[in-house]
């Protein structure tokens, strides 16, 4: 495993972070969850990100539980809040009320005592912009917030958060987009104002949801106990499906293995490798159904693709590429 600065701060996270949407506490059972956590800290992977939303808040408590026992000062915990957690009208958002409790029900749910990097997972137009950032700068100050970060905010309102950071010093320094290969769309605004403010990029779905794998192919079934295959017939497998999952996408994919054959690599290891290519990118939250996926997508960290790989890797997805920065967020 490599390490990198998370954007201008001095902390230090794994090239390669594990997350766990989807799987923990939902797709997979705990005891896979469990193995997924011990091959990352086995592979060097110290960053670990989730969200009190993520399987109705029982992903944070299958991570917590998976490390137990495990020195907290050799992990970097990272997780989210703002997405609805409970049915009341005060359990969701960026407010003052809810940050603050949802911020004690994390550290219960990961049995810490403070989150390492604490996550708006989304931005909240409903609340002014000094409630959540004074109530951010307080849970700093109580010790139980170490760093900030936002998650799939636009250029704009991560430019105007910077000066809500500052003025309350607020150590404001990870953005959390999506990116990958098929969706680089924060590559024209997002990532130009991050680094004017010193903000890292922690970037999710590196392997668009296992659609860069190129275990997909539109003659073939589903894979079984695929993401797509679990999905299937969900409103969230027709996004999916109606994104990335279709016969010309997948085929440019296909044309990728030789690119990565000859670089030594695998397809999901290219697929993270190249996020990693950005110097902006800070650590890529890759996802695992199971153990052996971690094992080897861990490979991409340190590797170096030439610009003539790079060149040809635009060349083949020229076209199934989102560049588009309105479809940030
Ligand atoms: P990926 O793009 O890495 O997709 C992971 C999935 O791809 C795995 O669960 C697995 O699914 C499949 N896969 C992984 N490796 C391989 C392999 N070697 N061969 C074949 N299939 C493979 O990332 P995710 O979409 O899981 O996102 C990663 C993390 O990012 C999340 O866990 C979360 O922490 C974060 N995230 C943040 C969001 C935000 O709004 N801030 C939104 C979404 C994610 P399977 O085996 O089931 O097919």
């Amino acid at each position: 495993m490599k390490y990198r600065k998370l954007g201008k701060s001095g902390l230090m996270v794994s090239e390669i972070a594990c997350g766990n949407w989807i799987t923990h506490g939902a797709q997979v059972d705990d005891s896979i969850a469990q193995a997924c956590v011990h091959a990352s800290l086995d592979s060097g992977i110290t960053t670990f990100d989730t969200a009190d939303v993520y399987a109705e808040t029982r992903a944070e408590s299958v991570l917590g539980n998976s490390l137990k026992g495990i020195r907290r000062e050799s992990v970097e915990l990272c997780t989210k809040v703002f997405h609805p957690t409970g049915p009341g009208p005060n359990d969701k958002g960026l407010s003052r009320k809810h940050m603050m409790e949802a911020c004690h029900a994390s550290l219960r749910r990961l049995q810490t005592d403070y989150i390492d990097v604490y996550y708006a997972h989304r931005f909240d137009a409903a609340v002014p912009p000094e409630e959540t950032w004074l109530a951010l700068s307080d849970l700093v100050r109580q010790g139980k917030v170490l760093y900030v970060g936002v998650s799939e905010w636009t250029a704009e309102q991560i430019s105007q958060g910077a000066a809500w950071a500052r003025e309350l010093k607020v150590p404001l320094v990870a953005s959390q987009p999506q990116y990958s290969m098929l969706w680089r769309v924060i590559e024209a605004e997002v990532i130009p104002a991050c680094e004017r403010e010193g903000i890292g990029q922690v970037v999710w779905s590196p392997l668009a949801q296992g659609i860069l794998s190129g275990k997909y192919a539109t003659d073939k079934p589903l894979p079984e106990g695929s993401r797509a295959s679990s999905a299937a017939g969900s409103p969230f497998f027709e996004r999916l499906a109606g994104q990335w999952m279709r016969q010309e996408v997948l085929q440019a994919v296909e044309r990728l293995r030789p690119l990565a054959h000859e670089a030594g690599l695998t397809l999901p290891q290219l697929a993270v490798a190249w996020v990693l290519q950005n110097p902006q990118v800070s650590s890529a939250i890759i996802g695992a159904s199971k153990p052996e996926q971690i094992k080897e997508n861990v490979k991409a960290a340190g590797i170096r693709l030439d610009a003539e790989v790079m060149e040809r890797i635009n060349d083949i997805l020229s076209g199934f590429a989102e560049l588009d920065p309105s479809k940030t967020g």
